[in-house]
């Protein structure tokens, strides 16, 4: 089942860019337990695998409260 969709780019506080979503169903953020609203927007976290492991697996949602960011562009609407 799809939870959410890819808004397009943002930047974090900390100038990080990462990417954006929207949610679609109700997402529980992995920092802070709180409920990310459907409509809401969120990044995601993510989450290296150990060394000795090949690339990138899973990524947390993480909501905007724990990790506030501006969108950049977006590709909504296309
Ligand atoms: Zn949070």
């Amino acid at each position: 089942m799809v939870k959410s969709h890819r808004v397009g780019r943002a930047t974090l506080d900390d100038g990080v860019v990462t990417t954006a979503y929207r949610a679609v169903a109700t997402v529980e953020c992995a920092q802070c337990a709180g409920t990310i609203a459907p409509g809401a927007l969120f990044s995601r976290k993510s989450r290296r695998t150990p060394s000795g492991m090949f690339g990138l697996t899973a990524t947390d949602p993480i909501c905007v409260t724990c990790r506030p960011l501006r969108l950049e562009g977006t590709d909504e609407g296309r």
